[in-house]
């Protein structure tokens, strides 16, 4: 299995949770970063474990330009409109990073908190050709659209409890989704980490009626086709 997105830079012992993950059947990660400080730790996880950390990132345009060759995906990036931060300069570094994922062709990563149409929109217009909605959770209209348009959704561990995310997974072909846990965000009563993946897999086998094995099969290689592994 592939972790589809993961926070390494912010787990305590990323180093532990890369090996925790390994045992527990996670065979890759996509590390994804949000600002200068964790795309030089994720970087610098990646220096160490080349086979199985592969990353993307955001932010500092120049790090960016500079690191991209080494990324599979851009990203984290988005908009969230829970955060007190102006929509206009959200959208305004967002459109940035949307172009640049066009001109050096990756897939993007997308953040869509309380913005699923915006950020969808800011996608199509700015030509992205393949985009994962992650944790997607937004009306399912929305995600209709998205499916139309070629692009992914990814599934995490909230499948146990999040009506909004299970009516989403429910409704997007299985071909289109992946799966991720985004370490280390907390469920429940502790703090992810990549192993757990296995959780978001089997909340998904269960919303999509097929077996755990057969499932990790094909989110597998959905994963693989997306990042172009
Ligand atoms: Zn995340």
């Amino acid at each position: 299995m592939i972790d589809g997105h993961v926070h390494l830079s912010e787990i305590e012992h990323p180093e532990r949770a890369v090996e925790n993950a390994v045992r527990a059947g996670v065979k890759r990660m996509v590390a994804v970063a949000m600002n200068l400080d964790s795309c030089r730790k994720t970087l610098a996880l990646v220096d160490k474990f080349s086979d199985k950390v592969l990353p993307a990132m955001e932010n500092t345009l120049i790090f960016i330009t500079q690191n991209i060759h080494r990324c599979v995906a851009l990203g984290e990036v988005g908009l969230d409109y829970k955060v007190k931060v102006k929509k206009k300069l959200q959208k305004a570094v967002f459109s940035k990073l949307l172009n640049l994922a066009v001109q050096i062709n990756k897939p993007v990563i997308i953040h869509s908190r309380f913005s699923h149409q915006r950020t969808y929109e800011m996608a199509v217009n700015a030509g992205v050709e393949k985009a994962v909605f992650h944790w997607y959770s937004g009306p399912v209209d929305i995600l209709d659209n998205i499916i139309a348009s070629g692009y992914h959704v990814s599934a995490t561990p909230a499948l146990a409890y999040s009506p909004q995310h299970q009516a989403a997974m429910e409704r997007a072909p299985v071909e289109r989704i992946l799966i991720e846990t985004d370490a280390p965000v907390q469920y429940g009563d502790r703090l992810s980490e990549p192993a757990d993946l296995k959780e978001t897999l089997f909340h998904l086998s269960m919303i999509k009626k097929i077996t755990e094995g057969e499932l990790a099969e094909i989110v597998t290689k959905n994963a693989e086709r997306f990042f172009g592994l």
